[in-house]
């Protein structure tokens, strides 16, 4: 609904329906369900993205970095907010200090919690859902193949 008189509050909700979504698609396609999408302060869709480790065999294809490249050539990405489903690992974290990007919203941080305290340190609005769906779905992944789990987050072989 139209708010003229007010700045409107984003829907972060619905926006994080969009980056799960992206993490169910990765799922089906049998890769890691993690997905991730940008969003203007209108709350408009500018990309999303989704995990392609296995399906592409790059580890560098994160939700957010698929999404961020999705998303094209961006002027300016202090007033995008990126959405993903689970708190953005050491090298998204970077990418988001990179490009300036201040608010990230996240599914959640209970399965890994990433460079989430890094970024609220420089300054970084944290949003964190605390998603059971988003929880619930990784774990379940994790639980069943904790090799690529730890592969993707650069961590040891269980
Ligand atoms: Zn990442």
């Amino acid at each position: 609904m139209p708010t003229p008189n007010h700045t409107p509050v984003p829907d972060y909700a619905a926006m994080l329906q969009v980056a799960l979504a992206e993490a169910r698609i990765g799922l089906s396609e049998g890769g890691i369900p993690i997905g991730a999408a940008l969003f203007n302060r209108q709350g408009e869709l500018i990309s999303s993205g989704h995990n392609r480790r296995v399906q592409q065999n790059d580890p560098s294809i994160h939700g957010e970095t698929d999404a961020f490249r999705r998303a094209g050539r961006q002027t300016s990405y202090r007033d995008l907010i990126m959405v993903t489903t689970l708190a953005p690992c050491w090298y998204c974290s970077g990418l988001v200090r990179q490009f300036g990007f201040r608010t990230v919203v996240v599914g959640e941080s209970e399965n890994f919690s990433g460079g989430i305290d890094w970024l609220r340190s420089i300054g970084v609005e944290i949003i964190d859902l605390a998603s059971p769906d988003c929880i619930t779905l990784l774990a379940d992944y994790i639980r069943e193949n904790p090799h690529i789990w730890n592969e993707d987050i650069g961590e040891p072989a269980p």
